[in-house]
């Protein structure tokens, strides 16, 4: 004998119940949203305010320790947030974070603590899985905002976890300004783009800027290596690797590093060490179903959130290699916000 009950809830499902084979009971659900937006960062609280406000009800699967990060995204890893604006006195991101959840929930979000684990964007409605029901019924949707974010990359150097945010960040942009580095020497790891736009800025603050690069040139666009090369507060030290972060009981005072031509180790001392070697956009949920860019992240029709795939919105990080801030992250989440209402306002 078989009892069957459908239900919308957050339970793993199926759940059976065997009692000597007699009884069998199967929660299952069959739930269908209008819109669901995907991430937990500006972008996607941003999306869902303007959703909510426009009376769609949105649901929002803010991830349990998607891709490593907590519920709240990139901002949650960070302390004081001072170039947001409207906050003259600076918060900290995860308070920034919570106030934004908490105006998604007051206008209506549903919001589920749950990691997406699966999207299929070859019919409509779309399908999508949680976590927790990969191998049951696909939760259906009309439209999806993906704003999932990017993580940087990190070295995972010996050191690197005890002076994490104690001198070593991710985003120069973000902590260049910060106390501890300032007159301080700084290095920057990375060859790229964003590593000589990074050194640059950085100079601002640093006494002095080491740029290490683990090969005899530069990978960044001309006009960034010249001005990295111009400025007399760069020191670009070619064919270089980092070996280890070191410092005291409190903050980061310096580094190892060797000569990959010589295999001469030696210390450098700086206060703040600061990466540059890439992000990862956190597409792989989509991957394969979505255009995405020669480094992964989302292709979008430019000044828009529209995707390769109608009814896919892309906002935030996962589709911005270039800026990567709060601001613009909670601006592209506006802009998804309306272009899924203009696209489900068509649908019906
Ligand atoms: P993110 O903040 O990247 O959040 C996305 C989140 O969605 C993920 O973290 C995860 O929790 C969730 N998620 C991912 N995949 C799934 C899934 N499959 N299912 C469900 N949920 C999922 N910017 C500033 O403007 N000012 C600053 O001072 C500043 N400081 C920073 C300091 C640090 C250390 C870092 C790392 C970044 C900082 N930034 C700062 C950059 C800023 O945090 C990002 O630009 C911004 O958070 C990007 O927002 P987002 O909405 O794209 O998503
Ligand atoms: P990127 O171009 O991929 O460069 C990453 C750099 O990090 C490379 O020099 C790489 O070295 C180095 N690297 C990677 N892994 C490393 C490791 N384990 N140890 C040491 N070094 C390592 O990334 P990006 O600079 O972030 O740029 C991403 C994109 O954004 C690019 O298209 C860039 O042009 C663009 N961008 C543009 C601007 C601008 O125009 N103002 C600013 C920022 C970014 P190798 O060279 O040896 O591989």
């Amino acid at each position: 004998m078989n009892i069957i009950i459908k239900q919308q809830g957050l339970l793993k499902t199926p759940l059976s119940l065997q009692k000597n084979n007699t009884f069998k009971l199967l929660l299952n659900r069959m739930v269908h949203h209008k819109v669901t937006i995907i991430g937990s960062g500006p972008a996607a609280h941003t999306a869902a305010i303007y959703l909510a406000r426009a009376e769609i009800k949105p649901t929002l699967y803010e991830g349990m320790m998607a891709n490593g990060i907590a519920a709240g995204g990139q901002l949650t890893t960070t302390t004081e947030i001072e170039n947001f604006p409207g906050f003259p006195d600076g918060l900290t991101g995860s308070e920034l974070m919570d106030r934004m959840r908490a105006q998604s929930e007051k206008f209506g979000t549903e919001i589920i603590t749950e990691t997406i684990s699966k999207v299929d964007l070859s019919s409509r409605p779309f399908k999508i899985w949680t976590e927790f029901n990969e191998d049951e019924e696909p939760i259906t949707t009309d439209a999806i905002v993906l704003s999932t974010g990017a993580s940087a990359k990190r070295l995972h150097l010996p050191g690197e976890e005890t002076y994490w945010q104690k001198g070593i960040s991710a985003c120069a942009v973000c902590d260049g300004a910060v106390p501890i580095f300032r007159n301080k020497p700084l290095a920057v790891i990375g060859g790229g783009d964003s590593a000589c736009e990074e050194a640059q800025f950085l100079t601002k603050y640093g006494s002095k800027v080491y740029l290490i690069v683990r090969k005899d040139h530069l990978r960044a666009s001309t006009i960034m290596q010249r001005r990295a090369e111009k400025n007399e507060k760069i020191e670009i030290v070619y064919n270089t690797v980092t070996l280890e972060a070191k410092g005291n009981e409190k903050l980061l005072n310096g580094l190892r590093v060797k000569n990959v031509k010589t295999n001469e180790e030696s210390d450098l001392e700086v206060s703040g060490l600061f990466y540059a070697i890439g992000h990862t956009p956190a597409t792989k949920i989509v991957e394969g179903q979505v255009d995405l860019d020669e480094s992964g992240y989302i292709k979008t029709v430019p000044g828009s959130s529209l995707t390769s795939v109608p009814g896919l919105f892309a906002a935030g990080d996962v589709q911005d290699s270039r800026y990567r801030q709060a601001i613009t992250s909670a601006g592209s989440g506006c802009m998804a916000g309306l272009d899924a209402e203009r696209y489900l306002t068509e649908l019906e």
